[in-house]
């Protein structure tokens, strides 16, 4: 659809996922839950969020010389997503996530990061052609910090846009915020950051322009079935979700920061690259897992055709 490079630097894990009637409280035991294995963790589902959406993607990472790093690297390559970059590591376990799902929708995930730990200063270095040949770099926070660090800054440098969902949650220095183009945190991400409660528009105005003052070009506060909360310098407004029925958050957002960087190098309008990004994730809640449930570009466009 585009020419240049949507670059994702970030995570690969395999997902053990357990469909449950409830999420289990520490020391119960659970039955009756339903098991399923699927690709997984944030770097790579943004990967394919972002070739999934249209764009042409590459992926920066490190996963383990073993059976998962193999089926990984397998599935991105049936997504078109160029895993030239993605390392293989000789003595980490590629990562792994354990993950609940409970029928309400709700999540609960805890993950072993293995290989994606590794992932160094030292590979970005040999990524560094790759990086500052693409259109926009796309980060989170499964990786070390000094690496999201030293990535963005070839990105900022070679004059990208860099899209950084700050997920997991961990407070941020300003030097890496002011590299920053797009920060895509969700309410709790927003608050470790800020030490500021989302509870209204007042208070998500106020995250916003905390943020903005530390550095950030634009933020997009992530809220759920409500949509995205969108602050630049010309302005703030809520871009509001889709109704949908949801069966499992897990990765709704991944798959809107795959979306957003998609619509982003297109040159949509912000509005119509969040509105974009909220129908992708809105489709991604209706499904089972994390990659498997990031919707094609047709299913996107479609999804918009009937809920405009
Ligand atoms: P995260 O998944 O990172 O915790 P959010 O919960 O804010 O972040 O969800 C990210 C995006 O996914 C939202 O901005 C929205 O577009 C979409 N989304 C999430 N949950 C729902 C839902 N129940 N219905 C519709 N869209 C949703």
């Amino acid at each position: 659809m585009q020419s240049k490079t949507i670059v994702v630097i970030g995570s690969s894990n395999t997902d053990l996922i357990i469909r449950v009637p409830r999420i289990p409280r520490a020391g119960e035991t659970l039955l009756g839950g339903k098991f399923l294995s699927a690709a997984g963790g944030k770097g790579a589902n943004q990967a394919v969020g972002a070739a999934r959406s249209g764009g042409k993607v590459a992926l920066i990472a490190r996963v383990g010389r073993d059976a998962f790093g193999d089926r990984a690297v397998a599935g991105l390559c049936r997504d078109g997503v160029d895993v030239s970059c993605v390392f293989r590591d000789r003595s980490a376990a590629s990562g792994a996530a354990m993950i609940f799902v409970a029928r309400n929708g709700e999540n609960s995930i805890a993950v072993a990061g293995g290989a994606n730990e590794k992932l160094s200063p030292a590979d970005v270095k040999k990524a560094a052609g790759v990086i500052r040949s693409g259109a926009l770099l796309v980060a989170q926070l499964e990786t070390p910090l000094a690496t999201v660090i030293a990535a963005a800054l070839i990105a900022a440098k070679a004059g990208l846009q860099v899209v950084l969902n700050p997920a997991p949650a961990r407070p941020l220095p300003n030097r890496l915020l002011r590299l920053v183009s797009v920060l895509t945190p969700n309410e709790t991400e927003a608050e470790t950051l800020t030490g500021i409660k989302v509870t209204d528009a007042a208070s998500a105005a106020r995250v916003c322009a905390t943020l903005r003052a530390r550095g950030v070009g634009t933020v997009i506060l992530t809220l759920g079935a409500r949509g995205a909360f969108l602050a630049t310098a010309g302005g703030q407004y809520r871009v509001p979700g889709f109704k949908v029925k949801a069966v499992d958050s897990t990765a709704a957002g991944d798959i809107f920061n795959g979306a957003l960087s998609v619509a982003l190098t297109e040159r949509k309008t912000l509005r119509d690259a969040v509105r974009f990004a909220n129908a992708a994730a809105a489709l991604s809640v209706t499904r089972l897992g994390a990659q498997p449930s990031a919707p094609t570009r047709a299913e996107i466009e479609r999804f918009l055709g009937r809920n405009h």
